[in-house]
């Protein structure tokens, strides 16, 4: 074992962890655990522990389903919500492996990697800086959730409105206790949402960190009985919930953004990786925003982006750059929900961006008007597309994306059409509450 290994086996002996959680997550971003024994942890390191991929959505046919965990130990954390002083548990995030040994080309981490050693070999690392928000909502007497909000606070609004402040504390204290270096919290604009920013980090650690972080908020809320969701838009009509991502490239001079030069403190690279990301924004929103939800909160009016554009300071557009420089260069996309598979969602947009700089992509002028308040001729005048409307529109311009499918890989894409194109068939033919109470008296 090595030393990295080493160092997790003391750790568990130290902290008395006695069950450890092998967590991957599968195509559609569910984080899946395997529970082991601690004593099991250094056979975990050396062989890792077999599975059956078949019954993982999206992982491998049934017959030929032994797959392999390989935990990464620079992922061992204790879970605070699963210690009482004597007794432990804590995780490790696992990479998926065939039979052979080979990596799975099909594990969502996988396909991260995979991305990023494309970056390195370019001569980048890829930060990423997450914002995920979340509502929290009261359950019913059976423990069901709701859709009412656990407190009335508005944006950036402070106790006693904000009555969830309290959950939100604890989720942050817990988060930190888990390495995480928090950057902000603040109530969002909704009843009842919140976010909370993550410092930024590279890109496959950006990506653990939401899978861990939307456990923590899950097992936090639960403790306090109520219910946290990261659906796109639980509630019509207010804001939904987005994950929007701060980005930037460093290379061996550091950030490979910035350009004090600049108007909006960007240089070339920046652009080109800008442009690469709205040149095939329409193809990778299947993955960022993967469920028919989610296109119920890329409308206009709530903040959320609909327009393939980008921008200073308007949060109508699909990219908006914040006032930052030097180190700090970089600019946020907004369009990613907190629904997604972040390993899939960052491989795609990040690859987007890389194909854009090979390319030398031109993201064109800034919009510096509303783009909500734009008509059609307007739009047209400033070659202005829209994100897809739907998941099965989504869905269509991913299969015909080269650059995305590519990256992504067969294996992804297939299982992903197959999941999702399902998922929409379902809900097209479903007769919803909206319509009975429409058409039932009224034909
Ligand atoms: N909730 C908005 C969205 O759907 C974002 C609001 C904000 O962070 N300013 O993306
Ligand atoms: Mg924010
Ligand atoms: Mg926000
Ligand atoms: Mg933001």
């Amino acid at each position: 074992l090595g030393k990295e290994e080493q160092d997790v086996l003391e750790a568990i002996e130290r902290e008395n962890v006695d069950f450890v959680r092998l967590q991957f997550t599968d195509i559609t971003g569910t984080v899946k655990n395997v529970s082991i024994p601690a004593h099991q942890v250094e056979k975990a390191f050396d062989e890792g522990i077999w599975f059956d991929g078949s019954s993982i959505e999206g992982f491998a046919r049934i017959q030929e389903s032994d797959m392999r965990l390989e935990p990464d130990p620079s992922t061992f954390e204790v879970l605070p919500w699963r210690s009482n002083g004597e007794t432990a548990s804590a995780r490790l995030i696992c990479d998926v492996v065939n039979t052979d040994g080979t990596p799975f080309s099909g594990g969502p981490r996988q396909v991260l990697k995979r991305v990023l050693d494309r970056a390195d070999q370019m001569g980048y690392s890829v930060s990423i800086g997450p914002e995920p928000e979340f509502f929290l909502f009261e359950k019913d007497e059976d423990g069901k959730a709701t859709t009412i909000p656990h407190d009335s606070g508005g944006y950036f609004d402070l106790a006693p409105k904000d009555m969830a402040s309290d959950v939100r504390r604890e989720v942050i204290f817990t988060l930190e206790q888990m390495g995480f270096e928090i950057e902000a919290s603040h109530h969002e604009v909704a009843d009842g949402q919140h976010e909370i920013n993550f410092k930024y980090d590279d890109a496959l650690s950006a990506a653990d960190n939401i899978a861990t972080f939307r456990a923590v908020v899950r097992a936090v809320a639960e403790q306090n009985d109520i219910h946290a969701t990261f659906m796109p838009k639980p509630i019509s009509a207010i804001n939904g919930s987005g994950m929007h991502c701060h980005m930037s490239l460093f290379d061996e001079d550091g950030n490979a953004f910035a350009d004090a030069d600049d108007e909006f403190n960007l240089s070339e690279t920046a652009y080109n990786f800008m442009g690469g990301i709205l040149n095939h924004a329409e193809a990778f929103t299947a993955i960022t925003n993967p469920t028919v939800n989610s296109y119920k909160r890329l409308v206009p009016g709530y903040e959320a982006p609909v327009y393939v554009a980008w921008s200073g300071v308007n949060r109508s557009a699909l990219i908006r750059v914040p006032d930052a420089a030097g180190a700090s260069s970089r600019f946020e996309i907004r369009s990613p929900d907190p629904s997604c598979n972040p390993y899939l969602a960052l491989a795609a947009v990040i690859s987007a961006g890389l194909e854009g700089i090979e390319n030398g992509a031109d993201p064109g002028e800034p919009v510096r008007e509303d783009i909500y308040e734009f008509d059609d001729e307007k739009l047209d005048d400033y070659g202005i597309t829209m994100l897809p409307g739907s998941l099965s529109e989504a869905v269509d311009a991913l299969q015909s994306d080269e650059v995305i499918t590519e990256a992504l890989g067969d294996h992804v894409v297939d299982k992903f059409t197959t999941v999702k194109t399902a998922e929409y068939n379902d809900y097209k033919t479903y007769v919803s509450g909206w319509e009975k109470e429409r058409y039932l008296e009224k034909f």
